[in-house]
C-alpha cells in the first residue's frame, strides 16, 4: 500500500494494518494524517527529491511495535508519529531530522556509506573500527549544525517577539 492509499483508506476511520508476520494493528486517521506530513516534511529537509511522497510503499514492520518504513525512513505510528532509528528493527528514537542523524544514541557508529572503500579487497585491518569513528564523528557534526539552525530561528523568533511586544 503507499502513502495516498494508506490516506485515503483511513478517511473512512481506523485502518487496519498487517505486518510479515500475519500481526495486524489498527492506526487511528490522525497518526496517518500524521504519518503523512511527517514523510513529507524529512523528504523536503533532507533533499529526498526523488521519492515522490504520495506513491511511496509503506512497509507495515511490525504490528506489535507499531512501526512502519517508508523508503528508508521509519516510523512508530502509535499515539503520533515519532521518528524511528533507520538501522533495521531499532525502536530507538532518531537523534535528528537529517538522513545522517536518523539514527539513534546507540546507532551513531553505523557506516556512513561512502566511508569505506566498495572492495572489500581494499579494506586493511583496523579500517573498520577507523570509519565507524570518522561515522560517528560526521553524525554528531550535522547534529551539531541541525541544533545551531534551531538556535538560530529561536533567536529570530525572539527579535521578532521583542518588536511586536515594543510595537
Ligand atoms: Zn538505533
Amino acid at each position: 500500500m503507499n502513502l495516498s492509499q494508506l490516506l485515503a483508506a483511513a478517511t473512512a476511520g481506523p485502518v487496519s494494518l498487517t505486518d510479515l508476520a500475519g500481526q495486524s494493528t489498527e492506526v487511528e486517521t490522525i497518526d496517518v494524517l500524521r504519518l503523512y506530513v511527517a514523510v513529507a516534511d524529512d523528504c523536503t529537509t533532507m533533499g529526498l527529491g526523488l521519492l515522490d511522497v504520495p506513491t511511496a510503499e509503506v512497509t507495515w514492520e511490525s504490528a506489535q511495535n507499531a512501526t512502519v518504513r517508508v523508503a528508508s525512513l521509519r516510523y512508530a505510528v502509535c499515539y503520533g508519529v515519532e521518528r524511528l532509528c533507520t538501522a533495521p528493527g531499532c525502536l530507538g528514537p532518531s537523534t535528528g531530522t537529517n538522513l545522517l542523524t536518523r539514527v539513534c544514541a546507540e546507532h551513531l557508529d553505523v557506516l556512513v556509506p561512502g566511508v569505506l572503500p566498495n572492495a572489500g579487497d581494499d579494506i586493511a585491518p583496523g579500517d573498520l573500527e577507523l570509519a565507524a569513528q570518522q561515522s560517528r564523528w560526521l553524525r554528531l557534526n550535522v547534529l551539531q549544525s541541525e541544533i545551531d539552525e534551531r538556535a538560530r530561528d529561536a533567536a529570530g523568533d525572539r527579535q521578532v517577539l521583542e518588536r511586536l511586544r515594543q510595537g
